[in-house]
């Protein structure tokens, strides 16, 4: 999933600073599950927003909405009855669902409420890790389910390096060492002779390197 966490409260304020009349858009997916975007986060922003404004003296009207996934055109079509009144948007989505709506409803301000930061998954209550950078041509195969583009620091195909300490990494005691945790789960298969080929250098045109990507596939196109 995407991770994403709120801007600071503050940050959220001044971009709202000119605007009376806001409607908080959540997205049901992603940032529902990290708890930056969803109903509930839509609920505890608008009150703080209505209570900050109420101690400047100011009259602010909010609509809270949250869809099921900002990034479904169905999905932020929705949304169209609940713009009439409104003179800003504030999305709770990722990038992805800011864009979404601000390209939907050219007319109307779109602002960012998060900050979107990357690919990842749940480790444990509260704690979610970036596991993959999407460059388009998978390799766990080769490195025992463990990805070193997005866990390598380096993202070495070849690792690791010379900085590998007691399994960490050598930018943090916190961070574990990728290519310690690959050299491991091969040895629990009985696979390390796969470590001695050389993996030669990636072609980075699957991924953001090449440019923006796309995927089409005619067989769902109506
Ligand atoms: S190899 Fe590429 S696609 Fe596979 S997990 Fe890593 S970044 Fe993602
Ligand atoms: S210590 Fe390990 S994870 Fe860190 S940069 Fe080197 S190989 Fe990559």
């Amino acid at each position: 999933m995407i991770v994403a966490e709120q801007k600071p409260f503050e940050e959220i304020e001044e971009m709202l600073a000119d605007y009376r009349r806001i409607l908080v858009v959540g997205c049901g997916a992603c940032v529902t599950v990290c708890a930056a975007g969803g109903e509930k986060e839509v609920g505890i922003l608008s009150s703080a927003l209505r209570i900050a404004a109420k101690a400047k003296g100011l009259e602010i009207e909010i609509v809270e909405k949250t869809i099921v996934r900002q990034c479904e055109p169905e999905y932020v079509e929705g949304l169209r009855e609940y713009l009439a009144d409104v003179d800003v948007v504030l999305s709770l989505g990722c990038g992805v669902g800011v864009q979404h709506l601000a390209e939907a409803y050219p007319k109307i301000r779109v602002l960012p409420g998060l900050n979107t930061g990357f690919m990842g998954g749940t480790r444990e209550h509260g704690v979610w890790a970036e596991a993959c950078a999407g460059c388009g041509n998978c390799i766990l195969a080769e490195t025992g389910g463990i990805c070193p583009i997005a866990r390598c620091s380096k993202s070495l195909l070849n690792g690791p390096c010379g900085g590998s300490h007691n399994g960490k990494c050598e930018i943090s005691d916190e961070v574990d060492c990728a290519w310690q945790l690959i050299y491991d789960h091969l040895q629990a298969l009985g696979l390390t002779s796969r470590l001695v080929e050389i993996r030669p250098t990636k072609d980075w045109a699957t991924a953001r390197d090449g440019g923006p990507r796309k995927v089409v596939r005619e067989d769902l196109r109506l």
